[in-house]
């Protein structure tokens, strides 16, 4: 006999937040990582241990607006409503246009992305450099959180049970600043990242005030360094090789990818020290 599953689909975020206050549940959003972790053999619906909440037909969590110059993005906007928008940067829909094919970015969420925590999510590497904090919601109000404090591990995020993120704030993003992201997969449409990397530049005559780089798929989170960034700051473009060489080597000594079916550790780090060498020895940047 089939089991049922509990399933909760309320009008309003309110109704929604009371819900999971009372109850412990999981949240559905496109729905495209939760039914793969949870599926079944053929023929057979997934196994969900909890009662779930469906969250992504909420109007609430679908807006994108601009507030105070930061760019506000719903948490369940799918990745094809937000490859439509005006308001989101070129670099972000760069990404997008990377992820799975139409038919998941007509369900998958910017939302889903990041709470699913995967170290090879797309998403993750532009969000952390552009400092990109999340707004979250409960019954009991709202709280904001870094992205890098959010994510703790893969599929681990710093989420209570009875919140839900609505939200994804980018930071004012001066219109001087350049952004890169480069995804390696198998192929180029419909493939989990071996490597990713984004990089974000801003420079004033030549002068580099703000330099920030991150790599997806070669750690159990996004690895970036503060620190390490610092080093840059003041210099001029284009960057010495010593400077580029220094950078480089910092990164080989904290880069420390896994081998598994998609790739091997000894790939993963070439690579992601390629890109962040391809990066550092532009001449000129695109616009963001
Ligand atoms: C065929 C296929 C190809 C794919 N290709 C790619 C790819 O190329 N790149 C890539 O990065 N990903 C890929 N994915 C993974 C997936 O599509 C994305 O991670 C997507 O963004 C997940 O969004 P979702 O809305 O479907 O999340 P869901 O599956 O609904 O949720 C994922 C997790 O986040 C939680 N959650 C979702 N929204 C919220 C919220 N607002 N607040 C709190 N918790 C929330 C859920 O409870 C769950 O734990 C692929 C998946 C498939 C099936």
């Amino acid at each position: 006999m089939v089991e049922k599953i509990k399933a909760y689909r309320f009008e309003r975020l309110d109704e929604t937040l009371s819900q999971l206050n009372s109850e412990d549940c999981a949240i559905i959003a496109g729905g495209t990582d939760v039914m793969v972790l949870h599926k079944s053999r053929r023929g057979v619906p997934p196994k969900i241990p909890k009662p779930i909440v469906f969250i992504n037909h909420l109007s609430e969590l679908k807006q994108v607006y601009q507030h105070h110059k930061d760019l506000h993005i719903g948490a369940c906007c799918t990745y094809s409503e937000l490859l439509e928008n005006p308001l989101i940067p070129f670099a972000l829909k760069n990404a997008i246009n990377t992820i799975a094919a139409p038919a998941i970015r007509n369900r998958g969420t910017l939302g889903g992305n990041i709470c699913n925590a995967s170290p090879a999510g797309d998403m993750l590497p532009l969000l952390y450099v552009y400092n990109a904090k999340l707004l979250l919601r409960s019954v009991n109000g709202d709280r904001m959180v870094a992205i890098s404090d959010f994510i703790q591990g893969p599929r681990r995020v710093q989420r209570f049970h009875n919140e839900i993120v609505t939200e994804i704030i980018l930071p004012f993003v001066l219109e001087d600043s350049h952004v890169f992201f480069e995804k390696v997969g198998n192929r180029n449409a419909d493939a989990i990242a071996k490597v990713s990397f984004a990089g974000f530049v801003r420079i004033s005559k030549d002068r580099i005030d703000d330099i920030r780089f991150a790599f997806g798929a070669v750690g159990p989170t996004m690895v970036r360094s503060i620190d390490i960034e610092k080093k840059l700051v003041g210099k001029t473009i284009p960057l010495a090789d010593g400077d580029i060489a220094a950078i480089v080597a910092a990164f080989d000594k904290i880069i420390r990818p896994i081998d598994d079916q998609r790739s091997t550790a000894a790939y993963r780090k070439t690579v992601a020290l390629y890109l962040l060498r391809y990066f550092l020895s532009m001449k000129q940047y695109q616009p963001n």
